[in-house]
């Protein structure tokens, strides 16, 4: 049984994906949706010991050798050319860890610039939706959902030719998210709100005056209170 959130990543991977799930952990996206037939093949990469062979575990106790091969390596160099990804998955990790893997994909050529990513940042969002628009990415849908008190987005974006202009609010909101304003993105961002005013009353009590941090500070709460009234 997948979480929610994953879950939910897993419905935007076509049927027949061939999949490269990057920080797999467990294993758990990619053994779900083998065990389902839903994918071709899949290769699940980890960088760390203890994860990769939760995953080779994972993996060999649902007998699903054939259909995922684990991998041990960083981000995206575990994936191979001959290995036809067309989808890829990078979940459960900052915006900015998400940016670097997929920055050194395309310095070192991994990334052939017709795979399709979705990505589930957990904070950071911002950083990652600017990198993607920089990078020619186009961010053809968005989900936002919270899961035992924790509130998660999912990006899910493809390689373009075109120019992609993204707002300001665009980027910090998301041009999905923002569009729909359902009542969890509401939240999220009264809870954002909320740490924003508590540093507000703190530099307040300080001695220091930082102009530049105080006039970005009350930007940021305008526009956030702006987006939830
Ligand atoms: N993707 C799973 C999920 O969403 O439930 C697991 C998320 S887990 C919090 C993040 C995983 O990413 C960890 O297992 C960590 O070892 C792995 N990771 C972090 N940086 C990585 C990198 N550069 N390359 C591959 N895996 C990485």
């Amino acid at each position: 049984q997948l979480s929610k959130r994953l879950e939910l990543v897993s419905l935007y991977i076509q049927p027949g994906a061939r999949l490269a799930d990057i920080g797999s952990d467990h294993a758990y996206l990619p053994c779900a949706l083998a065990q389902k037939n839903l994918i071709e093949w899949a290769v699940a990469g980890e960088v760390v010991k203890g994860p990769y062979n939760k995953a080779k575990q994972e993996v060999s106790y649902r007998k699903l050798e054939n259909q995922i091969e684990v991998r041990f390596g960083d981000g995206l160099e575990v994936i191979h050319s001959d290995d036809r990804i067309d989808t890829i998955t990078i979940c459960g990790m900052g915006g900015a860890l998400i940016r670097d893997i997929l920055q050194r994909g395309i310095n070192n050529k991994i990334l052939s610039r017709k795979e399709k990513l979705i990505l589930q940042p957990n904070v950071g969002e911002k950083t990652l939706r600017t990198f993607l628009m920089n990078n020619h990415y186009k961010i053809i849908n968005e989900e936002i959902l919270a899961e035992n008190d924790k509130i998660y987005e999912i990006i899910v974006a493809i390689p373009t030719d075109e120019t992609i202009q993204y707002s300001e609010l665009e980027l910090t909101f998301g041009p999905f998210l923002l569009m729909n304003s359902s009542s969890i993105f509401k939240l999220k961002w009264s809870r954002e709100l909320e740490k924003l005013l508590y540093i507000k009353e703190e530099l307040k009590k300080s001695k220091e005056v930082d102009s530049m941090k105080e006039n970005r500070l009350n930007r940021e709460i305008n526009q956030i209170m702006e987006m939830i009234k």
